[in-house]
């Protein structure tokens, strides 16, 4: 009998056949595995299969698990993309790689001064309330080009847009609305798709997708 595939090598598959139909390359598209809530021992198998980028959404999360990790797995490349408060601004800099979650200017000057002090520069994205829904994080969009003017100040690298489409209506109109939102501002970067919508993202022109329950299995 052959061996079923794992979950990691059904999403590669799926994202490549995405790619094929969009003629795209896989290696533009960075996986995300969103391990958040998930154990250490959780996580090990997907390091184990070769996933290196791993996305959490809290802080203080991913400083109880990660540092261990590392240790293993010197080469692991975290991102954070939950929201952040400017009090973990520090905290978040010494740990992450890469912050998907910037969305207001008192976070920007949060960060730019942790990133200041540190001396290292972390790559952000910036968040976008892409569906203007009033209880969602994110910047508004008439916003974006006065925070994106703030970050060219303030030396804060800016890897482009990500957004959360509302709940339960179909996505494809908000990520092709990113898409073009990012296009006009000059930026490559689009941090889009997760469990449900990512070969529809990819299709789309995501080049980081942020996938949790396909890899990982529901969370409690
Ligand atoms: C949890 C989370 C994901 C992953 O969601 P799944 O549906 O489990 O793939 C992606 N992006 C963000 C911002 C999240 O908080």
């Amino acid at each position: 009998m052959e061996k079923a595939d794992t979950p990691l090598q059904e999403v590669r598959t799926n994202i490549a056949k995405a790619c094929k139909a969009s003629r795209r390359e896989p290696g533009d598209i960075t996986l995300i595995a969103v391990s958040k809530t998930h154990s250490t021992q959780a996580i090990m198998p997907l390091l184990e299969e070769g996933q290196r980028v791993f996305g959490e959404n809290r802080v203080q999360e991913a400083q109880d698990k990660w540092p261990s990790l590392r240790e293993r797995y010197p080469d692991v490349e975290l991102h954070l993309i939950g929201q952040l408060q400017s009090n973990k601004a520090d905290d978040a800099v010494a740990l992450f790689d890469c912050i998907h979650s910037l969305d207001r200017p008192s976070l920007l000057k949060a960060l730019a001064k942790a990133m200041d002090k540190a001396d290292r520069r972390v790559p952000c994205f910036i968040q976008v309330n892409i569906g203007s829904e009033v209880q969602k994080g994110g910047c508004p969009i008439d916003q974006l080009p006065a925070l994106l003017a703030s970050a060219r100040d303030a030396n804060l690298p800016i890897a482009g847009l990500m957004c959360i489409p509302p709940a339960d209506i179909e996505p494809a109109p908000f990520f092709a609305l990113l898409a073009n939102l990012a296009k006009d501002n000059g930026l490559e970067g689009l941090s889009m798709g997760m469990s449900g919508d990512y070969e529809t993202a990819v299709m789309l022109g995501a080049t980081h997708i942020r996938v949790g329950t396909a890899l990982f299995g529901g969370r409690s």
